[in-house]
């Protein structure tokens, strides 16, 4: 294992703090330094921005992200065990690396951050599941980020780039390619971690678009897709009966047929249809 600062190799780090993982905080650890700086590269240039990590751990991915040319770190680990091994890294890089002991659920990190901001994290995959919909449903867009690299089960990871027709493809796809351009850039093996899962995992790179690809209220498209994929083997004009009394001739407007099941309509006609179902609601 290579070094690609000073400090001493990760394992020695995890042996010293005695950060043995657990279980229950989804600790799953890289220590292949190389791994780690190829995966922030994924980043993109950071030289000119504030990263947000979350759940650093040991701080592979954070030496990694620093190596990389990180203007500054802002660190969120809920695990208190892991803090003085962050603060070496704080030390090996001055004034670059801040940590918050605490909850990345609860925290709002916008205070310590300035912008332009990126965001990376291999974190725990409910964890990382909720930050991602909280981080692609903001009220207003752009958002605070301008993109997010984050590790997930391969399984999220294909849901949050499916394309319509396929078993992945619902409200995740929808919800991360309306307003981000989304992609898997690495995929890993178990072997990969420390202790292995028992699943692969994979890289995926969003990159925030100045406005929604296709303009559509973010309430009402949330409430058509929960409603369509709900039900995702009915017809259209069946899973979506319950929005509107002319739904048929709502689908019909936004060119969608009413027999259709809700993974083969793409994100375009979902948004047209959001479209048709808002102005109908206000009587238009
Ligand atoms: N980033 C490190 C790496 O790649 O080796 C650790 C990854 S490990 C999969 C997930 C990390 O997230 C652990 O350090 C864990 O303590 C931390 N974590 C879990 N839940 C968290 C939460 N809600 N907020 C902040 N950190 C959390």
């Amino acid at each position: 294992m290579s070094t690609i600062d000073n400090l001493p190799p990760l394992r020695e780090v995890i042996a010293r703090h005695d950060l043995r993982a657990k279980k229950q905080l989804g600790q799953n650890f890289l220590l292949d330094l190389n791994l780690t700086a190829k995966i922030a590269r994924n980043a993109g240039d950071m030289s000119g921005c504030d990263v947000l990590e979350i759940g650093p751990g040991p701080g592979g991915l954070t030496r990694g992200l620093l190596a990389e040319g990180a203007r500054h770190v802002l660190a969120i680990e809920k695990d208190a065990r892991a803090l003085p091994a962050l603060a070496e890294i704080a030390e090996a890089y001055p004034g670059r690396l801040t940590v918050i002991h605490g909850d990345a659920l609860q925290v709002d990190p916008l205070a310590h951050l300035t912008p332009p901001i990126r965001i990376a994290a291999n974190l725990p995959y409910n964890v990382g599941t909720e930050l991602l919909i909280r981080w692609l449903t903001p009220k207003a867009w752009p958002p605070f980020w301008e993109s997010l690299t984050l590790m997930f089960q391969k399984e999220v990871a294909e849901r949050i780039t499916a394309k319509p027709g396929s078993k992945a493809y619902g409200r995740l796809a929808l919800l991360s390619q309306w307003r981000a351009d989304a992609r898997i850039v690495m995929s890993l093996p178990p072997e990969a971690f420390v202790p292995a899962p028992k699943i692969h995992s994979a890289v995926v790179h969003l990159t925030a678009l100045p406005e929604p690809r296709y303009p559509a209220d973010p309430t009402v498209l949330s409430q058509v897709t929960a409603a369509a994929f709900n039900q995702r083997r009915k017809m259209l004009r069946a899973s979506l009966r319950g929005l509107h009394p002319d739904i048929e001739t709502l689908l019909q407007d936004a060119g969608i047929a009413p027999t259709a099941r809700a993974e083969e309509i793409d994100l375009e006609h979902f948004c047209a249809l959001a479209r048709h179902l808002q102005q109908a609601r206000s009587g238009g």
